[in-house]
């Protein structure tokens, strides 16, 4: 089996095992494998085992490696994770599934009027910064109110749940918690949490997909 076959196939086995153990109140999460960086040499096989979704961060590279790809495999869903400019939101409409980093309501605005001439919809996640700090993208918890409200009422965007990137602070477990009491707060379904080194906590506060790079391809350069 090819090495990163292999390694993805070791954490659906070891999330299995978890689910398990938990009396199935843990639900299995997707896994999206991030590709970014990564070769599409090094990626088919992980597409030709059937594998589903994969994540990429930066638009140019995305509609090189995987325009063509995604007419020959139309099973695969892309997702984007990385910071977006909303230059870009005519690309991510036209090429992603899902866009797991609505930030900003600029950015909210020109999806929407992308979306309706496209005629397509995005699922979209908002972006979560704990840390209030204006380098970090995402919408704090005060304003996620505020921001929700006008993407779903006044802009008609798909959201289905919220993403983070947890500050590095070794409280990973208290932040993935927040995350949960914030999706059942608007009732929404879906989590966007958990990487490489912390998918295993992600899971236990019902992240329904955790997003792993290094895990499967390997490190990055
Ligand atoms: C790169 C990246 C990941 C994957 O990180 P790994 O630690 O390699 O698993 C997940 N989410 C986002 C937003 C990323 O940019």
């Amino acid at each position: 089996m090819n090495h990163n076959v292999l390694n993805l196939v070791k954490i659906q086995e070891e999330i299995q095992l978890k689910l398990i153990e938990s009396n199935n109140t843990i639900i299995a999460p997707e896994i999206i494998a991030v590709s970014k960086t990564i070769s599409m040499k090094e990626i088919l096989p992980v597409i030709n085992h059937g594998h589903k979704h994969f994540g990429e961060n930066k638009i140019q590279e995305a509609v090189e490696k995987w325009e063509n790809i995604k007419q020959d495999f139309d099973h695969i869903c892309l997702h984007m994770i990385g910071k977006l400019q909303k230059n870009k939101a005519k690309y991510v409409v036209k090429l992603f599934d899902y866009l797991h980093s609505l930030d900003n309501l600029k950015l909210a605005e020109k999806l929407s009027s992308e979306e309706k001439k496209q005629k397509k919809k995005l699922k979209i996640f908002i972006q979560i910064n704990f840390e209030n700090e204006s380098q970090k993208s995402g919408i704090t918890l005060d304003e996620v109110d505020n921001f929700y409200k006008k993407c779903t009422n006044d802009l008609n965007l798909n959201i289905i749940g919220f993403m983070c990137i947890p500050p590095q602070d070794g409280n990973n477990e208290l932040y993935f918690k927040e995350m949960k009491n914030l999706l059942n707060k608007y009732k929404l379904k879906e989590l966007s949490m958990g990487m490489s080194s912390d998918y295993l906590e992600a899971i236990k506060y019902q992240s329904t997909f955790v997003r792993i790079g290094t895990k499967i391809f390997g490190k990055r350069n």
